[in-house]
C-alpha cells in the first residue's frame, strides 16, 4: 500500500523541553524505592528499568482517577484552542520523573509538559501517591520481567545512554470531556535513537479499576494484554477524533478503508492495533510529537507491527533530535498490512 502526499518541511517545529523538576521533591521512602531488585546489579539494568516503568506508570494512574474524582481539572489551553492541558498532564510527569530517577538518576526525559511541571509543583502535591497506601507499589504487576531472556545489546544498555519519552496523559482533549476510555500514560524507553520498550498504562480501564498497564519490548515479548489478529479483508483504519483536518482525511480516502474509528490519543489507538480492533492507524498531519509515539511504537514492534513515515522511514527517538514533532504521515500497520 502507498500513498503519496506533499510534505510541507517550513511547518516543523523546533521547540525542545527537557523536564526540570527542582521544585518538587517527592518524599523519601517510596514503596518503589523499598524494591532492592530494582537497584541489583544482578539484573540487567534494562529490565529493571522496564519493571520500574510499569510499576510507576500504573502508580501514576490513581493521579488521573483522583483529579476525575474531584471533578477540578484546571485546564489550561495550550493554544489553538485545541491542546488542552488539565493538572493531571502536569501531576503525573512530575511523580513519574521523580519515582524514575530514584533508582535511576542518570536517564535523560522527554516529556511532554516540560516547561509547565517546573512551575509551583506545591499545587499538585495532594494528589500524588502516598506510600503507604499504594498496593500496586507493594508488588511486581509483571515479575516475569526481570527473569526476560534478552539480547546482548539490550543487557549492554547503560542508563546515561537511556532516553524516556514521556507524554503522562494522552487523549487530553478526550480526557477534559469525559472520554475516560481514550485516555492513556505512555512512556517510551529509547536507546541508540530506536524504541527498546515502551510501557502504555490505561488509568480508566474497563479491564480492572485499578487501570490497565500493557508493555511491549521489540524482539523479546509484550504482556498486559492479548495480541489479536485483525479481521482479514477488512481495512479497518483507525484515525484522530478531535484533531482532524482534510489531509487526514484526504489519505483516508485514498486508502478506501472498509470502515473508519475516530478515537482519542495515540495510545489508545496502538491498543486497537494490537488487540484486532483496527488494522492501521492513519494521521496524515502534524501534531503528533514522539512521546506520543515512542511507547505505541515499541509495543507495535512487539507484536510484530510497524509504525513509519510516508516514506516508509522509522522515526529517531535520539536526545539529540531537533524537533519532536511527527511529520505528515504517520502509517501504523499491523502484521496483517505491512
Ligand atoms: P489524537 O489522535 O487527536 O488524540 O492525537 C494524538 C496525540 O497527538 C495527542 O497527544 C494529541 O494531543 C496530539 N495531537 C494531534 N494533533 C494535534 C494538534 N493539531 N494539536 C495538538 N496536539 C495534537
Ligand atoms: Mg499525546
Ligand atoms: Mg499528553
Amino acid at each position: 500500500m502507498s500513498v503519496c502526499l506533499q510534505s510541507s518541511r517550513n511547518l516543523l517545529f523546533h521547540a525542545r523541553f527537557t523536564l526540570s523538576f527542582r521544585h518538587h521533591q517527592v518524599p523519601e521512602n517510596r514503596p518503589f524505592s523499598k524494591m532492592p531488585v530494582l537497584q541489583s546489579k544482578d539484573v540487567p539494568l534494562f529490565l529493571r528499568l522496564v519493571s520500574a516503568t510499569t510499576q510507576v506508570a500504573s502508580s501514576a494512574g490513581s493521579i488521573a482517577r483522583k483529579v476525575v474524582k474531584s471533578g477540578e481539572l484546571d485546564i489550561v489551553d495550550k493554544g489553538g484552542g485545541n491542546d488542552p492541558q488539565t493538572i493531571a498532564d502536569r501531576a503525573i510527569p512530575a511523580y513519574v520523573t521523580q519515582m524514575l530517577r530514584q533508582s535511576f538518576p542518570k536517564l535523560t526525559v522527554i516529556g511532554e509538559e516540560g516547561e509547565s511541571v517546573s512551575a509551583d509543583n506545591a499545587l499538585f502535591e495532594h494528589l500524588i501517591p502516598p506510600s503507604t497506601s499504594n498496593s500496586l507499589l507493594d508488588k511486581f504487576i509483571f515479575p516475569q520481567i526481570l527473569k526476560l531472556k534478552i539480547p546482548d545489546k539490550l543487557r549492554g544498555i547503560k542508563e546515561e545512554d537511556v532516553v524516556i519519552w514521556l507524554d503522562p496523559l494522552d487523549g487530553t482533549t478526550e480526557f477534559t470531556k469525559g472520554g475516560l476510555g481514550h485516555v492513556t500514560t505512555l512512556i517510551g524507553i529509547a536507546h541508540g535513537g530506536i524504541p527498546v520498550a515502551g510501557v502504555i498504562h490505561e488509568p480508566f480501564s474497563y479491564h480492572s479499576g485499578d487501570g490497565r498497564t500493557i508493555y511491549g519490548i521489540p524482539g523479546v515479548g509484550y504482556g498486559g494484554c492479548q495480541m489479536v489478529l485483525p479481521q482479514t479483508g477488512k481495512r479497518i483504519i483507525t484515525t484522530t477524533q478531535s484533531h482532524s483536518n482534510p489531509r487526514i482525511e484526504a489519505a483516508i480516502g485514498i486508502l478506501k478503508p472498509y470502515r473508519v474509528i475516530r478515537a482519542g490519543g495515540a495510545g489508545h489507538k496502538a491498543l486497537y492495533l494490537v488487540e484486532g480492533v483496527a488494522n492501521a492507524y492513519v494521521f496524515a498531519s502534524k501534531g503528533l510529537k514522539k512521546w506520543d509515539t515512542c511507547a505505541p511504537e515499541a509495543l507495535l514492534q512487539a507484536v510484530g507491527g510497524k509504525m513509519t513515515d510516508l516514506s516508509g522511514q522509522a522515526y529517531s527517538y535520539n536526545k539529540d533530535v531537533s524537533f519532536y514533532r511527527i511529520f505528515h504521515l504517520l502509517l501504523v500497520f499491523n502484521q496483517h498490512e505491512n
